[in-house]
């Protein structure tokens, strides 16, 4: 390598790493803002703060039990992760026997709508038991048109700016965007933001990352055409064989991303490209997030330019970046339950079980290559730094011995309140739940589920004034009556108290 090069990445680096971002300056310095009443830019019953998997379900649900209700988002479009970072792989709607259908509800209603436009594919071609790839650009449609049609309304390009609390209340929320900033007053707050931005501003205590204060780290996903029919390109898995752990030009380290690519359904001629993984990044912190897009955009340029020399590669061209890198995870809500690995690896059930599912607990290593997966079954996948793929159990069995018949894990309603506050709800993968089992819940037809059931509670408030005193059987029916499948524990006598 010349020097002329290794100046170059060094400059790089130095930059990324801090240099080109604002930086406060030396010394605790603060600037007091004049206070001024905020114009009331609406009064709602249900106000959901992000507006992607999770918020958009929490909001339909809402206004289909007759809430009027306010969706906030700070992107062009709905859908989060799903939209804006195109991750266009939902997962399977069935339980782990592959019979039983253990997801229904919003979730499978947004995979219908796509469905029947040729814009979901089931990864089975003769059943529908497997996952589901999407169109993200036909997603886009759909989440605009289940907000329109449920009555909800909406602002976009519109980000959360403050929490004003009375006691364990919180009595309004600022927003600001291009008409400057504002206040929503509702009945009931739903955070939806991934980040817990809502309940972070209103003071509350939330869990970040794992036991050292990493987290998974965030993905770049982009959009690739010219690719070469399937059977006659390089399998992306063996380039990633190749690339992980070879010196990334442009940042001078090693590339610990694991590749995949998933044509979108109807574009056979195009995918979208998973090939970037940025570690060390704190996705609520605004220079971390900005370090890990463009730091995203570098990895995909080099990426790139290391496909172009594989068979079935050479023709390519970027077509699409996303407009978001993905945030796998960041700050979790302190809730009335955390879900713990035990519970799901055991498939506790529970007597208010909002949501279900079979996603294994997924950690993408968060300083480096390598992710591990563990199943229901009992086995385990751990995709080493070379990228191969070791088999094991986490359940001490050896890996011939019969597997577990776990159909699926669930999550209570309790893991969505949270905890100091008798107005705030959580969904999506922000709820109350510990690192590994994050690592589980983190999937999009989890954060719908969530989504949809926060919806309903926040619905059901509206009679009571407090999220807790709700009565569960009636969430659990108006979930059912909506398609859901989850199948709640009997409730004893004792956890029949705890609703009213
Ligand atoms: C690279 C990658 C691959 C993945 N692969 C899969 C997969 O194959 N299958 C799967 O099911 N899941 C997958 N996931 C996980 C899944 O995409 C997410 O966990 C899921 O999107 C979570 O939904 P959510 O609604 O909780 O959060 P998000 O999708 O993150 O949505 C949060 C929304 O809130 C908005 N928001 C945030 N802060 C504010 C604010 N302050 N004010 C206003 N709006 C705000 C955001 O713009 C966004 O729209 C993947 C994730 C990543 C990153």
């Amino acid at each position: 390598m010349s020097m002329q090069t290794s100046e170059r990445e060094q400059t790089l680096r130095e930059n990324l790493a801090g240099r080109n971002y604002l930086t406060p300056p030396a010394g605790p310095k603060t600037i007091a803002e004049p206070g001024k009443d905020l114009p009331i830019a609406g009064e709602f019953d249900v106000a959901v703060f992000g507006g992607g998997p999770a918020g958009v379900c929490a909001a339909v649900a809402a206004a289909r039990m007759g809430a009027k209700v306010a969706l906030i988002e700070r992107n062009a479009c709905f859908g989060g992760n799903a939209t804006a970072a195109a991750v266009n792989v939902w997962h399977s709607l069935y339980g782990m026997d592959g019979k039983t259908q253990v997801i229904g509800g919003l979730a499978e209603e947004c995979v219908r709508r796509m469905q029947r436009r040729g814009a979901a594919e089931n990864r089975l071609e003769d059943g529908e038991t497997g996952a589901w790839t999407i169109d993200t650009e036909d997603a886009k449609l759909m989440f605009d048109d289940l907000v329109i049609e449920s009555g909800v309304r909406i602002l976009l390009h519109t980000t959360l700016a403050g929490v004003i609390c009375e006691g364990r209340k919180i009595k309004a929320v600022a927003i600001e965007g291009k008409s400057g900033r504002q206040a929503l007053i509702a009945q009931t707050y739903i955070d939806c933001t991934g980040d817990a931005d809502l309940l972070r501003r209103a003071g509350a205590a939330t869990d970040f990352g794992d036991d050292n204060n990493t987290c998974q780290p965030p993905t770049l996903t982009f959009t690739l055409q010219g690719i070469a029919p399937k059977s006659e390109r390089f399998h992306i898995e063996k380039i990633s064989a190749e690339l992980i752990g070879t010196r990334n030009d442009y940042l001078g380290y090693d590339s610990v991303a694991p590749m995949w690519e998933k044509p979108p359904p109807g574009r056979p001629n195009q995918s979208v490209v998973s090939a970037v993984r940025v570690p060390g990044i704190d996705a609520s912190d605004s220079r971390s997030l900005t370090r890990a897009e463009i730091e995203g955009r570098y990895q995909m340029r080099w990426a790139i330019e290391k496909f172009k020399g594989y068979k079935g590669w050479e023709n390519i061209q970027l077509c699409d970046i996303s407009q978001n890198i993905g945030v796998r995870e960041s700050h979790r809500i302190i809730a009335d339950y955390t879900l713990d690995r035990e519970s799901i690896l055991s498939g506790k059930e529970y007597p208010d079980c909002v949501a279900q599912g079979t996603w294994p607990i997924d950690i993408h290593n968060p300083d480096g290559p390598g992710t591990r997966l563990e199943f229901l079954d009992g086995t385990t996948i751990t995709r080493l730094a070379d990228n191969s793929r070791e088999k094991g159990r986490w359940d001490g069995k050896s890996i011939d011995d019969p597997t577990r018949d776990t159909l699926c894990w669930q999550v209570p309603y309790r893991a969505l309140i949270a905890k100091d506050f008798d107005n705030a709800l959580a969904a999506g993968r922000c709820i109350g739940a510990d690192y590994q089992a994050a690592g589980a819940i983190r999937v999009m037809i989890t954060a719908m589920q969530l989504g949809e059931a926060a919806g309903i509670g926040a619905g059901l408030a509206m009679e009571t004034n407090d999220i807790r005193r709700i009565s569960i059987p009636k969430l659990l029916e108006q979930l059912r009556s909506q398609g859901g499948k989850q199948r709640p524990k009997q409730a004893s006598s004792e956890e029949e108290a705890m609703s009213t």
